[in-house]
Order: structure tokens, then sequence, then C-alpha cells
């Protein structure tokens, strides 16, 4: 019999995974390209062709036994380590060195290694509604309490009042995740700024230690020369995790790294423990071949412009067919308002059109939806009609 503990997750799992067979089940009857599916946050720009460059290279070039042997630091190798503090110094203005970086298996491990880093059992941590699903199961597995602050759907920034008082002598951790998934809004320096002082003003009030986690995948993601702001820079106990999945569209690699900045408190045994808990997790080393392929790559980037495009069509489209969204700054989704109370009536409404969407539920935010518009053009030109009849049934025009 399967863990207690298991029997929710894989109860809420399968909603995603029904998903997903919903989408090949309608692309077997209908054919692939007459089915619209904005489900997923998988990368359809190619991976830059450096990365293809440098695995050849690397594979030409490398002792085997080096280059697929376990690395001799849990944190990944040293020169890596060292590359991508180097870099992010040229771009934020930062002092990183190579002690300060953890390889990770992905964001979805760095995050992992993080809260098993922070979280004793009871421990809360905060996330801003909407908010990327796994962070619930994330700091599950570390027996913590995630506590939601209610989205603000005027421009979902944040509701510091209410992030405010939600902050307990048990809060240890923040998740922020800007550019956003769900919403693709970014997160202001002024509102950055602001959290930062309330964490500061609650950390002396309780007496206590509140790391800042900053997820971000997309940081690369976004569009109109938007700025994201590097989080180090304004509160000292901050911890960044980063990934490569989306910015050079590796997903399936599992390849970034976490950023622990000396600032930090007691950044030593934070260092030290990250690299524990990467063994202890069972990743044991982020993937070897992957690290020196990202260290050959930092300065590549993917071809913003295609997502850029589909961004600015699917956004015209659906405002034009009476939907009601805010335009994304960075990232790949679009967060529109369900034009029923129960999203996912609307969801199911979609499927009639071969329309997959996301419910916002599922990033606790309901009455919404997300699409997901790293597809092809075709996929977005060829859904506009569809959404006009879908659109139709609730007369939004
Ligand atoms: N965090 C957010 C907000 C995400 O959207 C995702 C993936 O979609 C992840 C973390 C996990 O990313 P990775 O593939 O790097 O583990």
């Amino acid at each position: 019999m399967i863990a207690d503990k298991m029997k929710n997750m894989v109860a809420n799992s399968s909603a995603i995974r029904a998903m997903f067979e919903e989408g090949n089940r309608l692309a077997q009857i209908y054919g692939a390209e007459n089915v619209y599916d904005f489900s997923l946050g998988n990368p359809n720009v190619p991976a830059p062709d450096a990365v293809k460059n440098a695995i050849i290279e690397l594979l030409e070039d490398s002792d085997p036994l080096i280059l697929h042997g376990y690395t001799n630091s849990n944190s990944g190798y040293e020169d890596v380590r060292e590359a991508v503090a180097v870099s992010l110094n040229e771009r934020f203005g930062t002092n990183f060195a190579a002690r300060n970086i953890v390889m990770t298996v992905g964001a979805a491990g760095g995050l992992n290694v993080i809260l098993k880093t922070l979280i004793n059992p009871g421990d809360e941590v905060i996330a801003f509604a909407p908010y990327f699903g796994e962070y619930r199961s994330y700091t599950n597995n570390y027996d913590g309490v995630l506590v939601e602050v209610s989205p603000n759907t005027v421009d979902f920034q944040p509701k510091l009042d209410e992030f405010a008082e939600k902050i307990t002598p048990k809060t240890k951790a923040v998740i922020v995740n800007t550019p956003n998934n769900p919403t693709g809004v970014v997160y202001s320096e002024e509102t950055i700024k602001k959290m930062a002082s309330i964490m500061e003003e609650k950390e002396k009030e309780f007496g206590t230690e509140i790391y800042l986690i900053s997820d971000e995948p997309y940081r690369e993601l976004v569009y109109d020369g938007v700025e994201v702001p590097y989080l180090t820079k304004y509160y000292h106990n901050t911890i960044v995790g980063y990934s490569y999945s989306k910015s050079l569209s590796l997903p399936g690699e599992r390849i970034g790294y976490l950023v622990i900045p000396d600032e930090v408190t007691d950044s030593g045994d934070v260092q030290s423990a990250a690299n524990v808990a990467t063994r202890i997790l069972g990743f044991v080393n982020a993937p070897t071949l992957q690290q020196k392929i990202v260290a050959r790559c930092l300065n590549e980037k993917t071809d913003i412009s295609y997502y850029n495009r589909n961004r600015e069509t699917l956004y015209q489209g659906l405002k034009d067919c009476g939907f009601e969204c805010i335009k994304p700054e960075g990232a790949f989704y679009l967060f529109v308002k369900s034009p029923v109370e129960d999203e996912k009536e609307f969801c199911a409404a979609g499927k009639k059109y071969n329309i997959l969407m996301v419910p916002g539920s599922s990033f606790a935010c309901p009455g919404y939806v997300r699409l997901a518009y790293c597809v092809s053009y075709e996929t977005i030109v060829n859904s506009l009609p569809k959404f006009r009849e879908l659109s139709k049934e609730y007369q939004t025009k």
C-alpha cells in the first residue's frame, strides 16, 4: 500500500495527467494540427545551436570518465560554478564566487534542495497566489506548511498588506516567482523594495530568519525591454533558484543552479547543507555533461521574438473576442478571466473546440485559466476562430 502522504499527491496529479491524455486523444481523432493544446509549459523554440556544438565538442574533447562521472563536489564542478558566478556578476553587478553556486537538477531540484536545507516540520512557507502548484507539494515534502497570500486580480502584483499579516514567527521562507507562471507578470522594483522592508521588519520583530526564495526560470523571457530586478540586491536573506529549462529550451536535461550569497545568515552552513541535500535527496549531483554544456552557453539566448509574436497575436485575438486578461510582460503564459465563475466549466467548454486550457485553481486562483503560448504560431492563428466560437457561448462580444 502506498504512503498516506502520497495518496493526495496522486489524486492531485491525475488532473494534469488527464489533460495530457486528453490532448493525445483529441490529436488522434482530429489530427494534431486541429488541436489547440495550451496546457503545457514546454518550450517550442529549439535550443540554440551553441548547445549542440558544445555537446559535440565536449564529447570529442573531454575525458569520458570525467565527463560522465560523478562530480567531485555534490554542488557541481568548481569551474562551472565559477563561470556561472562570473557571468552573474557581469550582468547584475553582484559579487558571487563559486562557493555561492550549487548546480541543481532544474529549478524543481533547486527548490527541493533549498526547502530540504531550511525547513523544519511545521515551518511556514509563504507563496503569492496565483503560484506554480508544485510549491505546495515541495513544501509538503519537508512537512512544511504552505501559507497563501490571496491573489490581487487587478494587476497580479502581490498583496503586500496581506503578506505582512501572514508572516508569523513560524515563517521560514517566502517564494516569489517573477516573471510569473501563470500570469506572465513581472514584479516591479517598487513591489520588491516594499516586500524586502516588510521582511526585514518582521525578522526584527520576531527575532527570526526569513529566507526569500526567488524562483526564476523565466528571468530571460521578458518583452518590451522590461527589467527584472535581481533580488539579492534588495534583501540580505535572498536565495535564487535558476533553471535553463526555459531560457535555453532544455527542460528535459534537468539543469539549473541555486545562488546562496554570503549575505545570507549562516551562509556557510546553508551552502554546506544544500550540498548535502543535493546528495541525500538522491540527485547526488546535477547532470555532469549538462553542467559543462551550460557553462559554455552562458551568453546564449532563446529566440524571444518567437514567443513575442505568439504573445501579441494571442493577446490581441482574445481581447477581440471579448475575453479579459492582462498583457504579460514575461514568461510564455496568458492568464485569462473565465467568463463564468467556475473556470473548470469554461475549460470543459473549450474542449468542445479542441482548446485545452489549465484551470486557475491549479494555481490557487479560481475564476481564471492559463494558456501556455509556447506553441507553434499556426496553432495560435488557427485557434482564434475557435476562441471566437467559444466566446459566443458566453456573449463576451
Ligand atoms: N518554477 C516554475 C514557476 C515553473 O513554471 C517551473 C516549470 O514549469 C519550474 C519551477 C520547474 O522548472 P524546471 O524544469 O527547471 O525544474
